[in-house]
């Protein structure tokens, strides 16, 4: 038996609170008070990267095992956990993976969900290799914007840290390829590793200046317990938007909403704006309106989390959607992660689920 089955057979056994109360309306917040307003829907475990800091080639290796077919949730399973978590108040969704482009008829399951929730801000986020092929029709299947993650302009840095020799050329493709379909803004994630790619984030920024497309730069995460973090490697947000605002001055931006993610800048002189994910050094839990659901359908309540619930084998048991939201609001009502903020060497150690099985 390999690590990886291990880890998901853990995972599964968890309990799910009993007897729950019918849900009349939206969830109750959690116990720290955070609504649940985000749901992130990982669509498949796979991705054709080995990303250093997420997929490390050394441990998701051709022995790897990744979930069989029959594990993982179907469109409509999806769907139908999807209206039910819009019941309990999520307005938006992401899909995500592992890279949800891999996923066969991902076209389909976009229109699915756009057609169970008219209303709902329904977004993906991709490696941006298959983009070009894909970006017309995931648009014209419902899909509102796009995420495309990018960790350098450098070829040789981005073949390196894509650790598949995948070239910058077709990831830029894929961006020109949804802005011109209409998901805009695109949205473009660097991870930030110290020593790595660090002193690219300048060329990013402006690369992506006067655009349109919004360049956001993340904190190198101790998600999972495979890709060798240490707090040096980190590079502060602070430290970002200084680099970039020597060279092109910024100004904050108010959030989009609350509990908005990226802390937002624009340029003094109108050419744009960045983001910054400072999961590290600014924790933001305490307005993480965030909710997971793994390839296999765990609910995972928060990215650092060590055991999800097992809304699979509700689903599957037959339970109806009255049970099931219920059972949902009851685990998120008893909410009460703040990894970030109580993060340390020892706990950046924990055993934690990969970000590939729960979504970015
Ligand atoms: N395959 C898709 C992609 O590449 O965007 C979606 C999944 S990926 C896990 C989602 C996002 O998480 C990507 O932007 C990726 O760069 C980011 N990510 C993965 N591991 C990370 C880490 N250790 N620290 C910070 N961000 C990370």
């Amino acid at each position: 038996m390999t690590k990886n089955v291990i880890v998901l057979r853990e995972m599964r056994s968890l309990p799910i609170p009993g007897a729950a109360p019918r849900p009349s309306g939206v969830a109750p917040a959690d116990a720290l008070g955070r609504s649940l307003h985000d749901l992130r829907i990982s669509v498949t475990d796979r991705c054709n990267f080995r990303c250093t800091y997420c997929m490390p080639r050394e441990v998701f290796d051709a022995d790897y095992q990744f979930l069989p077919h029959h594990e993982i949730l179907t469109f409509e399973e999806i769907a139908r956990m999807a209206r039910l978590f819009n019941r309990l108040g999520t307005q938006k969704i992401r899909l995500t993976g592992g890279e949800p482009l891999l996923r066969r008829g991902i076209e389909r399951r976009v229109a699915m969900l756009r057609e169970a929730l008219p209303a709902v801000d329904l977004t993906l986020t991709t490696n941006g290799s298959a983009l070009r092929a894909h970006a017309q029709a995931l648009k014209d299947a419902g899909l509102n914007r796009i995420t495309v993650s990018l960790d350098s302009l450098d070829d040789a840095t981005f073949r390196a840290m894509n650790d598949a020799d995948f070239p910058v050329s077709k990831v830029l493709q894929g961006i020109d390829s949804a802005a011109a379909a209409g998901l805009a803004p695109v949205k473009v994630n660097m991870v930030v590793k110290r020593g790595v790619n660090d002193d690219q984030v300048v060329d990013m920024a402006r690369h992506f200046r006067g655009t349109g497309h919004i360049p956001r730069f993340i904190e190198f995460m101790d998600v999972g317990s495979t890709n060798q973090w240490r707090m040096d490697d980190v590079v502060a947000s602070a430290d970002i938007v200084d680099m970039i605002s020597r060279q092109f001055p910024l100004e904050p931006v108010d959030a989009n909403y609350d509990g908005e993610v990226a802390e937002r800048w624009r340029y003094r002189d109108g050419q744009g704006e960045i983001g910054v994910i400072s999961s590290v050094t600014q924790a933001f839990c305490s307005t993480c309106t965030r909710a997971r659901l793994s390839t296999d359908g765990q609910l995972f309540t928060c990215l650092f989390a060590q055991r999800g619930f097992d809304l699979k084998a509700l689903l599957r048991q037959g339970m109806g959607d009255d049970e099931i939201a219920g059972s949902i609001a009851a685990i998120w009502s008893m909410r009460a992660d703040r990894y970030s903020e109580i993060r340390t060497a020892e706990t950046a150690k924990q055993r934690k689920v990969e970000m590939s099985f729960i979504g970015g």
